[in-house]
């Protein structure tokens, strides 16, 4: 078992599901889990009630490859199922870890999944250990069943209401008891959750991508700091209804979902995900033209953004990269010697559009670098004359610590070399540019970052955390919040 202030247990990514009201619900959950894949390949759960009993399967590995399986949905029975898909960085892989998280509570029995990263969550377990808590897995997820087990106000939801009001960090989650449903999103709404309906039953999902697969009609975005509570009446009804309990905060939802996260099917609070990636290659290609023969996106992240720096620059877009969709992604290898390897397992150069050629190659972000040095080496090996890279975002010096999955701050290229110009020569490219972080938010919202109150969080690029990031703090003994404004490479 991992030290629990261990900082690297504070990094996964999630994507959840959660329907009330139809028969059918556990294979309903497995399809908007399997359009979520993209949010955690490395385990998937879901949990259904009876009308008598809970139900629950876990597994490692794809919703594909397990929840299709009609003997693994039949031991899923019942109206009411909720799901989750979990990619964590750390060892702690492990079937406990896997949610839902369910247990059987004063106020009965109650399942929770959790997307988004609570950044005072091992100080809360912590907390909990010292008063005699027993836990049992090392996810945030288990931290808010044991507040929630401890409240005494009221029945569930203000129970889960209480727990969440302790939290600092990002939360969307679904909860399931016998009778409702519930839905909540954080007080800045950083990581998404829509609310949505099939034959007129609620749905909620980390992404629209996951209500268009199984013809459900998108509603709105549950908002930030609501918590939707949907209740089975005893005529067969549902009645929904939305509280606001937390202290009001501005909406700050997380622009990595737009630079890399979100599916690009999806629509994040009423942005199409793919027109905002375009938009970013267009002004990509205005704040940093080049005179190149074609524009090659490093897929599939980086695509929709060629599209756009291609129609914008008149320079034609080709496909000089061609991926292998059978291969995990290349941050799901544990140490940096394999995850080298797993990038060439996962693109290789289309020679015929590269041998030659003066290329433009067009990524959506640079983390650690090992992507870009492996493409760049790979074009300049089928024969580019010139290879350009141009960055649909803006350099990343911070880590994420809010379900985006961001090394330490030390592995960040942009923080070991302090310069664009030192970068460029490390990637080994003709030449190096990144969107500017006024180019990235007029490309999401049409509109320059206001300085003093940004419409999103951008901390990665800016070091503006929303919250306190208490666990951080404790374990280096610093109080970190609002790193360094508007660092610049040189
Ligand atoms: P790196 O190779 O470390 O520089 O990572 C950048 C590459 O990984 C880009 O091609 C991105 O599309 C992709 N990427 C960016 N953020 C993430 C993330 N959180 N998880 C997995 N891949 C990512």
């Amino acid at each position: 078992m991992r030290d629990y202030l261990d900082n690297d247990n504070l990094r996964e990514e999630c994507g959840v599901f959660g329907i009330l009201g139809h028969s059918d619900a556990s294979a309903l959950t497995a399809l908007g889990l399997h359009a979520l894949q993209h949010r955690g390949q490395e385990s998937a759960g879901i949990v259904s009630f009876d009308g008598t009993q809970f139900h629950s399967e876990k597994r490692m590995g794809l919703v594909g490859d397990h929840f299709t399986d009609p003997m693994t949905l039949a031991n899923l029975p019942g109206k009411a199922a909720m799901g989750h898909v979990r990619y964590s960085t750390t060892g702690d892989n492990v079937l406990s870890n896997v949610q839902p998280l369910f247990a059987e509570l004063e106020v009965g029995g109650i399942a929770i999944a959790h997307n988004g990263n609570i950044t005072n969550g091992q100080t809360l377990r912590s907390n909990l250990i010292a008063n005699g808590a027993i836990c049992q897995t090392t996810s945030d997820t288990e931290v808010i069943l044991h507040l929630l087990a401890k409240s005494k106000v009221g029945n569930a939801p203000h129970r889960l209401i209480e727990a969440l009001k302790q939290l600092e960090g990002a939360y969307s989650l679904v909860a399931m008891t016998r009778s409702k449903l519930i839905a909540a999103r954080d007080p800045f709404g950083i990581r998404p959750l829509v609310y949505g309906e099939l034959d007129g039953k609620p749905i909620f999902a980390s992404e629209t991508c996951a209500l268009d697969i199984i013809g459900a009609r998108f509603i709105r975005d549950v908002e930030n700091g609501e918590v939707i509570i949907c209740e089975k009446q005893k005529d067969g009804t549902i009645k929904v209804r939305s509280e606001k309990p937390f202290e009001k905060k501005p909406e700050r939802i997380c622009l990595f979902e737009y630079v890399y996260f979100a599916r690009p099917d999806s629509t994040v609070a009423g942005r199409s995900v793919y027109s905002v990636r375009k938009k970013m290659g267009e002004n990509l290609a205005k704040e940093a033209p080049i005179e190149a023969d074609v524009i090659v996106p490093i897929p599939d992240g980086g695509t929709p953004a060629a599209i756009g720096f291609s129609q914008s620059s008149n320079i034609p877009f080709e496909y000089g990269i061609i991926r292998n969709h059978y291969v995990g992604r290349t941050f799901i290898e544990p140490s940096q010697q394999i995850r080298a390897f797993g990038v060439k397992l996962k693109h290789s150069a289309n020679r015929s559009q590269i041998e030659n050629k003066r290329v433009v190659l067009i990524d959506d972000s640079i983390v650690r670098g090992t992507t870009s040095l492996k493409i760049v080496q790979m074009m300049r090996d089928a024969g580019a004359r010139e290879v350009h890279l141009r960055v649909a975002c803006p350099m990343i010096f911070h880590s994420d610590y809010y379900g985006i999955d961001t090394p330490d701050p030390e592995k960040l290229l942009a923080n070991q070399y302090n310069s664009l110009e030192a970068m460029r020569q490390y990637i080994n490219v003709d030449s190096l540019e990144f969107l500017s972080i006024d180019g990235l938010y007029d490309a999401v919202c049409g509109e320059k970052r206001n300085n003093h109150s940004p419409q999103f969080t951008d901390h990665y690029f800016t070091g503006d955390y929303p919250t306190n990031l208490t666990d951080l703090a404790g374990k280096n003994g610093i109080s970190i919040h609002k790193i360094s404004l508007f660092k610049e490479a040189g």
